[in-house]
């Protein structure tokens, strides 16, 4: 049996979905706002999780935002409106798919459906830990990182990069922390070798397979952001 958390702060869809899913025979969470669904997320380690976009205490973007530094599992966003910034951003933080208020319940259970089927073909031959992004993959036991399923190859200073950047998605990142923390030396000078290094990455990644990964932040230094 699937264990299904809703993160739903408008109580009569909370407990109108969790009747639904109860009576498909999921066992079901329920979360009122943003920082209870990611404290919940963590320690109950559902297959899965409904979560709305606008949350009191922490919004949905931020619990996937969060959520996804420990967890793949699978997300399904509720937004109330339709809202493309919005589902751009909940599909750059890690979100697989969402659905737009007010939906079917018939199509949301479909989505869940798939949603956990994919999860569970893809659990068969990744690894914990394996960072998802659009049609990119990281996999640090395995050391693979592919891209729409082919096989990227890289070498370990560019695969630790990537690394660092996906597992922090979203943040703008400075050369000096990624020196310290993917060349391992605090480096007071020339910061050079990061921007000579994202340049290889974007060279075997971006240009090949048309899609931005490593965005430059001015005066600051790298941010990953998924975009096709
Ligand atoms: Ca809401």
């Amino acid at each position: 049996m699937s264990r299904i958390l809703i993160v739903e702060d408008e109580k009569k869809i909370a407990r109108f979905l969790e009747l639904e899913l109860t009576h498909e025979g999921y066992e079901v969470l329920v979360a009122g706002d943003g920082r209870t669904g990611l404290e919940k997320a963590l320690q109950e380690a559902p297959d899965l999780l409904v979560l709305d976009l606008m949350l009191p205490e922490m919004s949905g973007i931020e619990v996937c935002r969060r959520l996804r530094r420990e967890s793949d599992v699978p997300i399904i966003m509720l937004t109330a409106k339709d809202d493309v910034s919005d589902k751009v951003m909940g599909l750059d933080m890690g979100a697989d798919d969402y659905m737009t208020k007010p939906f079917a319940i018939e199509e949301l259970l479909a989505r869940i459906r798939v949603a956990l089927k994919k999860h569970r073909e893809n659990g068969e031959h990744a690894h914990e830990g394996t960072l998802h992004a659009g049609k990119l993959t990281l996999d640090p036991v395995s050391h693979t990182v592919k891209c729409q399923g082919q096989e990227v190859a890289l070498t370990k200073k560019e695969f630790d990069l990537l690394h660092y950047l996906m597992a922090h998605a979203g943040e703008a990142v400075t050369r000096d922390t990624l020196l310290k923390e993917v060349w391992e030396y605090d480096y007071a000078g020339d910061t050079n070798v990061v921007d000579v290094y994202v340049r290889y990455l974007r060279h075997k990644l971006d240009e090949p397979y048309g899609i931005r990964t490593i965005h430059t932040i001015r005066s600051v230094g790298y941010m990953f952001r998924y975009e096709e």
